[in-house]
């Protein structure tokens, strides 16, 4: 266990932490103090109220120079206006006795009374990122001398549809500089991005504190597929006595819909869903009525649940298992919460299962495998990622004329051609001709006939 002192910090930041009366770095501040300080690329994996804000910007300012110059160095982009207020707080806790420039911009609010303010010059600035694009584009801000950029929450910026505003801000930074990012859980999106964009991003996580894994009885059951999984959730969700208060986790947007649908049919006003494609009133409506118990069952994406305060979860159901193994960990750490027993309950396909015992591995224990209830009817029914592929580049009976892979006949109503408007072929049909109607060269033609 390391102390404040270990990080050999300035005497000032040193004050204003026996100020606070933090007495010694949580977990996180200890892990990424070091790698922050290297300069390197890195990513923290770390829940809100873990400390996270301080674990970047403690090294952030113990390395922030005095400057009297205009444009800001350390650029902190946040997903939502309250955040960056919460990060702005948490700055000037630490800086009661540094005297650094902070900043804060965010939407919604008059921009030019932020102009007027980034016009006195910044050191540190704290930003959404669409309001932060607006800035620079009308030039009320330069971000050439960017040398640090966090990105926090990256999980919810990227799940809130912003990896379009961050890319545009990408091109506006300077090439060198550090890439800082904070994240509750690792997605496939934040993957992308880092191999998008950064170089040897060093990785450190915590495990989720506060939930000892010993209160919460861990099972998992090897399912063929995704419609099997939805048949096993319908079958063991029947019991209403033994899941009472239900947490779904479900990988993403699409799934989300397709379970809670399903879910809908057999169990209609116990169900709820969550995910950022609803509107904040529909997911806080579900989230009360989960919580006062109308719903018994809260399908949700990882990134939905983030900083929710559920109580007395019975079950965590990991619909998919998690690549990141850290996830996992995140899910059930919902249920088991103060000295209360919980279960959760992981379904894995055999390609899930090298995810399994990843998260085997960080946990050292095995999770108690279940079979498979004879009752629940395997589904032959396959999503399009399940769908087999069939690859043979090799293959020396491959007729050389025979249709490519992706031929297949058309079916019976894609096999019509389009013959333009069909009133026009009914009058054809009836009168044996074309003919129109409201055609004034026509009727001319038809009037001088008949005189
Ligand atoms: P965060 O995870 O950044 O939202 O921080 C959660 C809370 O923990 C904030 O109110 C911080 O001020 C507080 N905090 C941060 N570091 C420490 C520490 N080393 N000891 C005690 N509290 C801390």
């Amino acid at each position: 266990m390391s102390s404040f002192e270990d990080f050999k910090i300035s005497k000032q930041l040193g004050y204003a932490i026996e100020d606070l009366g933090f007495e010694k770095p949580t977990p996180i501040q200890e892990k990424a103090f070091p790698v922050v300080m290297s300069g390197k690329d890195v990513i923290g994996i770390a829940q809100t109220g873990t400390g996270k804000t301080f674990a970047y910007m403690l090294p952030i300012l113990q390395q922030l120079t005095f400057s009297k110059q205009k444009n800001p160095r350390v650029l902190i982009m946040v997903p939502t206006r309250e955040l960056v207020v919460q990060v702005l707080e948490e700055i000037e806790k630490f800086s009661k006795y540094l005297n650094n420039r902070v900043e804060g911009v965010y939407g919604g609010t008059n921009i030019n009374r932020q102009k007027e303010a980034l016009a006195q010059g910044t050191d540190i600035l704290v930003a959404t990122p669409g309001r932060l694009y607006d800035l620079v584009i009308s030039r009320a801000v330069s971000l050439k001398s960017i040398k640090k950029l966090v990105i926090d929450e990256v999980d919810v910026m990227l799940d809130l549809g912003f990896r379009f505003q961050l890319n545009n801000i990408f091109e506006l930074l300077p090439e060198r500089r550090q890439n800082i990012m904070f994240s509750a859980t690792m997605t496939d999106d934040i993957e992308n991005l880092i191999l998008d964009f950064f170089r040897g991003t060093e990785k450190v996580s915590v495990a989720v504190s506060g939930t000892p894994l010993e209160n919460i009885e861990q099972v998992c059951y090897a399912v063929p597929n995704f419609f099997t999984k939805i048949n096993l959730l319908q079958h063991l969700l029947k019991d209403k006595e033994a899941y009472k208060k239900v947490l779904v986790f479900v990988p993403n947007k699409k799934s989300a819909d397709i379970i809670f649908d399903a879910l809908s049919e057999s169990f209609t006003e116990d169900v709820c869903v969550i995910h950022s494609n609803k509107t904040q009133n529909y997911r806080l409506r579900s989230i009360e009525q989960f919580e006062e118990g109308v719903h018994r069952i809260l399908v949700t994406t990882d990134v939905m649940s983030r900083g929710l305060d559920l109580t007395k979860i019975s079950h965590v159901f990991n619909f998919d298992t998690p690549s990141f193994p850290e996830n996992y960990m995140h899910r059930i750490g919902r249920t088991g919460r103060a000295e209360e027993k919980g279960s959760s309950v992981l379904l894995y396909t055999e390609k899930e299962q090298p995810a399994k015992e990843a998260i085997e591995e960080l946990m050292k224990m095995e999770i108690t495998e279940k079979t498979l209830p004879e009752e629940v009817e395997i589904s032959k029914k396959l999503t399009a990622e399940e769908q087999p592929r069939i690859i043979e580049p090799d293959n020396p009976h491959k007729r050389v004329d025979a249709p490519g892979p992706s031929f297949h006949e058309k079916k019976e109503k894609n096999k019509k051609t389009n013959q333009g408007g069909s009133y026009r072929r009914e009058l054809a049909k009836k009168y044996k001709k074309p003919k129109t109607r409201g055609d004034k060269n026509y009727n001319r033609r038809n009037k001088n006939k008949k005189r």
